[in-house]
C-alpha cells in the first residue's frame, strides 16, 4: 500500500511556491503517494534534476516515517476538536480519549488498540498523555520531530512525548512556574524511554549558547543508568533506582544546568541476583572493556572465567563477552559520559578500581577453621582473592581477613574480639561489597550534581523516573520496596486528578459530579501508620536481636487486619499483599537483615585507612551508619520519597503513563487483557471521565487578572483581581465552558492553551 503522506507543506519545500501550492490542492483531493508521484510537475523533475530526485527520495523516506505517527490531512480535515480556536484542521478526534461519546472500558481499549496497529503509540487523556510501548524503534524523534512539536499548539499535531514536554516548557517559560513531569507505569513500560526522550526535547526546547553544557546533560541519564539499571526477569535495562532529574532554566528558558536525586538503590543486586537476570550494567561493561583493552591483570581479574558475582549462571557471561561487542563498546560509551560530564581521569581511575575492587572482593572465599576448641572460627582458603580485592582497594591484605573474620565488641569500656563463623563472615563480605557500591554510586550522583549544578536564580522542570510495579515468581524485600514507591506515586497521582480538584470544588461551591475512583489511601495507611503500619513493624522488629523473618511475618499477621493483607496457608514466610496494581505475594527470607543494611564498624575503620582518596571519601562522609539500627532501610526509603513527593507538589504536574502492550515485548503485539489490566488500576476510564466533565486548572481571581488583562484591558491599566474582571477577560476571549468559584478561575485543561495563543496574538 501506498505509504501515508502527511504535511504536504514539507513534502514540496524543495519546489517553489506555484509548484508547491499545486502539489499541496492535488494532494488534497486525492491524499495518496502514488497518484502524487505522476503528477506532470514530480515527473518532469524525475526526469532532470539529480539532486531534486534525490531530495524527493529523501522526502518520501521522511513522510513514511511521518506516516506511522499520524493520520492523512485529508482524515484530519474531517475532525473536529471540542473547542475552535482555529481552522483546527490537523488532528484527529481519537487522538484524545476525552473526546470519546461513549465512555466505557471497550471503548478505550478499542480505541487503544486501533491506533496501536497504525504505530500511533500516544494518545491524550486530556492534558495527561499516555504511551503505549511500541518494542521497536520509530523514527520519531529526530531533529526534525523536535522542530515540528516546538512551542506550537499541542493540536497542531499528533500525540507524542515532545509535546508534553514542549507543554511543561511553555508552562514554565509562561508562568515562571517550577514544572515536575511525572512518569509511571509497571516494570518494562518504557519510563526510561520516555524519560530520555523528555530530556532530549527539552535540551533542544531550551537552547542555550552553551554547547557543552547540553552535551554534559545529555550524557546525564546513561551514566547514572549504567550504575543504576540491569537486566531482569521483566525488562533488559531495568532501572534499579528511583531517579528524579531536575533540569534548569534561565528565565528567559535557556537551559543552565541539571541535578538529580537518586532513590533506593537495589544495593543487594551487586552480591546476587535471581536466575536469568544479571547484576549492574557497568560490572559488565568495564569486565568486557578491561578483557578488549587486555588489562583485565592490571585490574587483577582472571580472564578465563568472570568474578563471581557478575557469573551467576556460569559460562554466559563469557560466552557473551567474546561473543557480542555490546559491553565493550558500552564501556567506551561510558568513559566517554565520564569525560564529557567532567570527571578527571584521577576520579575515573579510582571509580574503576572500586568496581573492580568490589569483583575480587566477591571472590574472597571462607573456610570453617576446625580445631577442638573453635567451631565459629572462619579463615580465607584463597588468600590471592583477599589479596588482590585489598590492592585494588588500597588497603592492607591483613587488615581486611581480620575486618571479615572477627568484629569488636565494646563491653563496658573494654573491647573484646569476637570471631565470626563462616556464614557471618561471608555476610560481612557481603554487607560490604553492597556499602562500596551504594557510596561510589551516590557520590558519582553527588558529582554529577557538583558538575552540572547552576546556583543562578532559574526555575527548573524535574523528570521523575522511578523503579515500575513489580510481581514475579518470588518476590522479596526488594519488590515491596519498589512496589510500596509506586502505591505513593499512585497516591500522588489521584490526590492530582481527583481529591484535590474535588475537594476544591466542594469549597469554591462548585456543583461537579464527583468521579468514583479507585482510593489506595487505606493501602497506603497500611504501610505508612505509625505505630501499626507495616513499615513501622518492620523497623520494630528489626531493632530486636532476637527477631526472625517468622516473628516478622506473625507480626504483620497479628497487628495489619485489613483485607489488603493476607497469609497464605502452609508457607510460613509468605506474606500477600493486594497492591493497586494486583495481589503480589512475598517471600520474607532475609526481609530483616535486608532492612537493617548494616555495616560493621570493622570494615569502615578499614575502608577508612585506603590510599584511595575517593574511597576515604566515601567512608568519612556522615552517611555513615555503622552497626545503629536507628535509620533502617525502609523507613529512609519511605521518608526520601515522601520528601520528593512534597517537593512535587511545588511545581506544577504532568503526567506520562506508560502502558506495557503484552509481556512478550513484541512489536504490534497488544494484549487485550493485560491492557485492561493497566486501564483498570492506573484509573485510566475515572480520569478519562474527570477530565472530560472537570477543570483541570484553577487559578486564583488576582493571578488570573494578571496573567491575562492584556485580553480585556489596556497595557498601561492595572485592573483589580476581581470577580467582575476575570470576568470581562473571560468574555471577552469567547471561551466557554468555564465557570467562577468564590475566589477562583475553574478551566478545562484546554483553556490555558487557548488563553495563552490569544495573549500571543495580543
Ligand atoms: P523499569 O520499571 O523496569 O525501569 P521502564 O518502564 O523504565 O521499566 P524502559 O526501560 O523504559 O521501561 O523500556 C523497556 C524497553 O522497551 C526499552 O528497553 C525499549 O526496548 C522498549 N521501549 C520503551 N519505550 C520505547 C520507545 N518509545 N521506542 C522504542 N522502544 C521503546
Ligand atoms: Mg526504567
Amino acid at each position: 500500500p501506498p505509504p501515508t503522506l502527511l504535511h504536504p507543506e514539507k513534502w514540496c519545500r524543495g519546489f517553489n511556491h506555484f509548484i508547491s501550492q499545486c502539489l499541496i490542492k492535488d494532494f488534497e483531493k486525492r491524499p495518496s503517494v502514488t497518484h502524487l508521484l505522476e503528477h506532470p510537475f514530480i515527473k518532469q523533475v524525475h526526469g532532470k534534476d539529480m539532486s531534486l530526485q534525490k531530495q524527493l527520495a529523501e522526502l518520501i523516506q521522511e513522510q513514511q516515517q511521518l506516516g506511522s505517527v499520524a493520520k492523512t490531512r485529508h482524515e484530519r480535515i474531517h475532525t473536529r476538536r471540542p473547542y475552535h480556536v482555529d481552522g483546527a484542521d490537523k488532528y484527529s478526534l481519537d487522538d484524545d480519549l476525552v473526546n470519546l461519546e461513549v465512555l466505557d472500558e471497550d471503548t478505550i481499549i478499542h480505541q487503544l488498540q486501533k491506533r496501536y496497529a497504525d504505530l500511533q503509540i500516544y494518545t491524550y487523556v486530556g492534558d495527561i498523555l499516555i504511551a503505549l510501548n511500541p518494542f521497536q524503534n520509530l523514527s520519531i524523534y529526530s531533529p526534525q520531530f523536535s522542530k515540528l512539536y516546538h512551542g506550537v499548539k499541542r493540536s497542531s499535531n499528533p500525540p507524542h512525548i515532545f509535546a508534553s514536554a514542549d507543554a511543561a516548557y511553555q508552562s514554565m517559560v509562561t508562568f515562571s512556574k517550577d514544572q515536575c513531569i511525572v512518569i509511571s507505569g509497571e516494570s518494562g513500560a518504557g519510563k526510561t524511554e520516555s524519560a530520555h526522550l523528555i530530556v532530549q526535547h527539552l535540551t533542544f526546547l531550551g537552547k542555550a549558547n552553551n554547547r557543552a553544557l547540553r552535551e554534559k546533560i545529555l550524557q546525564v541519564n546513561p551514566l547514572v543508568e549504567a550504575f543504576g539499571n540491569a537486566c531482569t526477569a521483566i525488562n533488559d535495562n531495568s532501572s534499579r533506582f528511583g531517579k528524579y532529574l531536575e533540569m534548569m532554566f534561565t528565565p528567559t528558558g535557556a537551559v543552565m544546568g541539571a541535578k538529580i536525586s537518586e532513590y533506593l538503590l537495589e544495593k543487594s543486586r551487586v552480591i546476587k541476583q535471581a536466575v536469568g537476570e544479571k547484576n549492574f550494567h557497568i560490572f559488565y561493561y568495564i569486565y568486557a572493556g578491561l578483557y578488549n583493552q587486555k588489562k583485565l591483570s592490571e585490574y587483577r581479574l582472571p580472564d578465563k572465567k568472570p568474578p563471581r558475582y557478575i557469573d551467576n549462571e556460569t559460562g554466559k557471561v563469557m560466552h557473551d563477552i567474546i561473543t557480542k561487542d555490546s559491553y565493550g563498546r558500552q564501556f567506551e560509551a561510558i568513559q566517554h559520559c565520564f569525560r564529557i560530564i567532567g570527571f578527571t581521569d584521577e576520579e575515573v581511575y579510582s571509580v574503576y578500581r572500586i568496581l573492580t575492587g568490589i569483583l575480587n572482593t566477591g571472590n574472597i572465599e571462607f573456610a570453617a577453621i576446625s580445631s577442638q576448641h573453635q567451631t565459629d572460627k572462619s579463615e580465607v582458603p584463597n588468600p590471592e582473592a583477599l589479596d588482590n580485592a585489598a590492592a585494588l582497594l588500597s588497603i592492607g591484605s591483613e587488615e581486611l581477613q581480620e575486618a571479615l573474620t572477627s568484629h569488636c565488641v565494646v563491653t563496658r569500656g573494654e573491647t573484646i574480639i569476637r570471631t565470626n563463623t563462616v556464614d557471618k563472615a561471608a555476610d560481612v563480605r557481603d554487607a560490604m561489597s553492597k556499602a562500596l557500591y551504594g557510596r561510589l554510586f551516590s557520590w558519582i550522583v553527588n558529582r554529577i550534581n557538583t558538575l552540572l549544578h547552576n546556583t543562578e536564580n532559574g526555575m527548573n522542570i524535574g523528570i521523575l523516573d522511578i523503579f515500575g510495579f513489580e510481581n514475579f515468581a518470588r518476590n522479596s524485600f526488594e519488590q515491596l520496596c519498589i512496589n510500596i514507591a509506586n502505591e505513593q506515586i499512585q497516591f500522588y497521582f489521584n490526590q492530582h486528578i481527583f481529591a484535590l480538584e474535588q475537594m476544591e470544588y466542594q469549597s469554591e461551591g462548585i456543583d461537579a459530579t464527583a468521579v468514583e475512583y479507585e482510593d489506595n489511601r487505606p493501602l497506603l495507611d497500611m504501610f505508612l501508620q505509625k505505630p501499626m503500619g507495616l513499615l513501622s513493624l518492620l523497623d520494630e522488629e528489626s531493632r530486636f536481636p532476637q527477631a526472625t523473618d517468622l516473628t516478622l511475618v506473625d507480626k504483620f499477621e497479628g497487628n495489619l487486619r485489613c483485607k489488603y493483607f493476607w497469609r497464605p496457608k502452609g508457607v510460613e514466610l509468605s506474606f500477600g499483599i493486594q497492591h493497586y496494581a494486583g495481589k503480589v505475594l512475598y517471600d520474607a527470607s532475609a526481609f530483616l537483615e535486608k532492612n537493617r543494611d548494616t555495616l560493621p564498624a570493622d570494615i569502615v575503620v578499614v575502608l577508612r585507612t585506603s590510599e584511595n582518596k575517593l574511597l576515604q571519601q566515601l567512608f568519612s562522609s556522615p552517611l555513615t551508619k555503622t552497626g545503629i539500627f536507628c535509620t533502617t532501610l525502609l523507613t529512609l526509603q519511605h521518608y526520601s520519597l515522601m520528601d520528593l513527593l512534597s517537593k512535587m507538589v511545588v511545581g506544577q504536574p504532568h503526567f506520562v503513563r506508560c502502558i506495557k502492550p503484552n509481556d512478550d515485548r513484541e512489536a504490534l503485539m497488544f494484549s487485550h487483557e493485560r491492557v485492561l489490566l493497566q486501564l483498570r488500576y492506573t484509573g485510566i476510564l475515572e480520569t478519562v471521565k474527570i477530565r472530560q466533565k472537570g477543570y483541570s486548572h484553577r487559578i486564583l481571581f488576582d493571578e488570573f487578572v494578571k496573567r491575562y488583562y492584556y485580553l480585556a484591558f489596556k497595557a498601561h491599566e492595572t485592573p483589580l483581581g476581581s470577580r467582575e474582571n476575570c470576568l470581562a477577560i473571560l468574555e471577552k476571549s469567547k471561551l466557554d465552558n468555564w465557570i467562577l468559584g468564590k475566589t477562583k478561575v475553574f478551566l478545562k485543561y484546554y483553556h490555558i492553551e487557548q488563553l495563552n495563543l490569544f495573549l500571543r496574538e495580543v
